[in-house]
């Protein structure tokens, strides 16, 4: 078994939002995973991998907050009714079909 070569981040390293506040272990899948508890610049703590830090650009740097925000400024301006709509229907379709799955039982 291999150790990393790299030290762990040091708390009060930045990874673009998020600031990391402490390192710990915790057991994951039944083995011991490195995580880093980060604060994130809109306020929020967050737990992270520290392997998924230093993936670099395609690493975690934000709490999942930078990707809602992506997300919602993009629907806002270009698919905000539609989306709605759609999520309308969908629940609609989801609501018919369990009543479709419940009814039988319900009545034996
Ligand atoms: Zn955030």
């Amino acid at each position: 078994m291999r150790q990393s070569p790299r030290p762990p981040p040091r708390p009060g390293e930045k990874f673009e939002r998020l600031t990391v506040q402490s390192i710990g272990v915790r057991p994951v899948h039944g083995r011991r995973q490195s995580v880093a508890v980060c604060l994130c610049t809109c306020g929020l703590l967050c737990e992270v991998p520290v392997a998924a830090l230093r993936r670099g650009a395609q690493g975690t740097r934000s709490c999942g907050c930078l990707r809602r925000e992506k997300a919602s400024a993009l629907g806002l301006r270009l698919k905000y009714g539609r989306a709605k709509a759609l999520a309308r229907k969908r629940a609609r379709v989801e609501a018919k079909q369990l009543r479709a799955e419940w009814y039988p039982s319900e009545a034996a």
